[in-house]
């Protein structure tokens, strides 16, 4: 079993006591930490040895939330309001994706994560997918080393049609085959090279009912079938705007997205809630009863100007919240230290109050909060022995940053995720010195992913998105 020594790092372990370790070092065997020290505690000697002076060593970010097609799609959603841009650009897009971009996409997504510190993602799937499609997602997940959950949507058209606003979706397979073939691939995948983990995705949210492309039975049989193999299922919860989408389904249920699953019966544990932007205190009290985490994407919510999560509301009932980008076609960028940055400045200044969202409390809900949510934080999600050796170093030995007087606010407000030096990922070290450890022709990829999104945005018909070049 190789052994690996980070030392003379500034260690920021975000375990349950907060230990932060300046000077320190971290020993991993195989797959897993298997000691950390401080600077006045002598470590055994490793086959490798890396020397992090001047940098902040933490466990690897984690991005909740994200569907990795979308990284070929950044810009196109400029000026949109989120109702507009799903029918006038993503669905269209959707539409548009064969087998081999979305391949590219996923080679694209995991290098991304790389580059930016981050070690794990939720992709959240929101294409229509069978075993080869998912394949194709999955393969360059394994093959670039990082690690996903990765969660399969489950379709079905309502009888009668919740909307008439839209017409109904014909979806290639009937109920039963939708959840056959998730719990197929579920088994499949589930747990590949330790470092692929399956969930589902099911749209309960305002916007996917009324656009007809969920039913309730489909989401009782996909919390059946999410109990049955403890699986996590993600979901777009109280997304939009107040005044179109939440409203409207305000109008024709009574409630809230909450309020439809606590009818249902089916407001379980296993739910992970994306966005959480307009749930009621009655709503939040249901989440937080159940024990359900939710993540949070501030940069895409104000891109699309939906509107700011009530997370003072959502802390105060004591929910988990963990962070992410979303698909980068509505944030734009896929960077983690981004992310928590403006996470807290939005906060605070909607509360103006600096003092309510800290430095140290994104780090959390960019490590071991999205952890929880994602059900694994006895893995990951934070630097302690025998959890995984998801490990990053960002190297604040830079210009724009130079003097760090306090390393865990230099992170979050001076560094960007490309400031990142080092990552390790299941014990296997992807990029060292900031260079990409194994071969990868990332100049190939790149020619590769601009030709393939070209192709799909004339395809979509969506041209006019991209072709001005100043609008005004
Ligand atoms: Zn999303």
């Amino acid at each position: 079993m190789s052994s690996t020594l980070f030392t003379n790092g500034y260690i920021v372990t975000v375990d349950a006591e907060r230990h932060v370790l300046p000077g320190g070092w971290i020993r991993v065997e195989g797959d897993s930490i298997a000691a950390i020290g401080s600077a006045d505690e002598q470590p055994a000697a490793a086959d490798r040895t890396l020397d992090m002076r001047g940098m902040v060593v933490m466990p690897g970010l984690i991005n909740g939330h994200n569907h990795f097609w979308g990284s070929l799609f950044k810009n196109t959603g400029d000026g949109l309001l989120l109702e507009d841009w799903l029918d006038e650009v993503t669905l269209p897009l959707k539409s548009a994706l064969r087998v081999e971009d979305l391949r590219t996409a996923s080679y694209l997504g995991a290098l991304e994560q790389i580059r930016t510190g981050t070690t794990t993602s939720l992709n959240h799937l929101n294409n229509e997918n069978d075993d080869e499609t998912i394949q194709a997602i999955i393969e360059p997940v394994l093959e670039i080393g990082v690690r996903q959950l990765v969660a399969k949507e489950l379709r079905d058209a309502p009888n009668p049609a919740f909307s008439a606003k839209y017409p109904p979706h014909h979806y290639p397979r009937t109920r039963d085959e939708e959840l056959a073939l998730a719990e197929s691939l579920v088994l499949r995948w589930n747990g590949a090279e330790g470092r692929v983990h399956m969930g589902l995705a099911i749209e309960t949210g305002a916007m996917w009912l009324l656009h007809n492309s969920t039913s309730d039975e489909v989401i009782l049989g996909g919390v059946e079938l999410a109990q049955r193999h403890n699986l996590r299922i993600t979901n777009h919860c109280s997304a939009g705007s107040s005044w179109l989408s939440i409203k409207e389904f305000r109008d024709v249920t009574g409630g809230g997205d909450v309020d439809y699953l606590v009818r249902l019966g089916a407001l379980v544990s296993n739910w992970v809630l994306i966005h959480c932007l307009w749930l009621t205190d009655r709503e939040i009290a249901h989440v937080a009863r159940a024990g359900i985490s939710a993540i949070t994407n501030p940069v895409s919510n104000a891109y699309s100007a939906d509107g700011i999560a009530p997370l003072r509301r959502m802390f105060d009932a004591g929910i988990n919240v963990g962070l992410g980008t979303d698909g980068t076609y509505v944030n734009c960028s896929p960077d983690m230290v981004e992310q928590m940055k403006f996470a807290a400045l939005i906060q605070n200044v909607t509360h103006l109050d600096p003092a309510f969202m800290s430095a140290e409390r994104v780090i959390e809900m960019a490590t071991i909060n999205s952890a929880k949510a994602l059900g694994l934080d006895h893995l990951i999600g934070s630097l302690e022995v025998g959890k995984r050796a998801d490990i990053v170093a960002f190297d604040l030995d830079r210009t724009h940053i130079t003097v760090p007087n306090r390393p865990v606010s230099a992170l979050v407000f001076s560094a960007h995720g490309t400031d990142v030096d080092t990552v390790m990922v299941n014990g296997r070290l992807l990029l060292a010195d900031g260079d990409l450890v194994e071969a990868f022709d990332e100049k190939a990829l790149r020619a590769e992913a601009r030709a393939r999104a070209a192709e799909v945005i004339e395809r979509a018909g969506i041209g006019h998105r991209v072709a001005e070049h100043w609008r005004r």
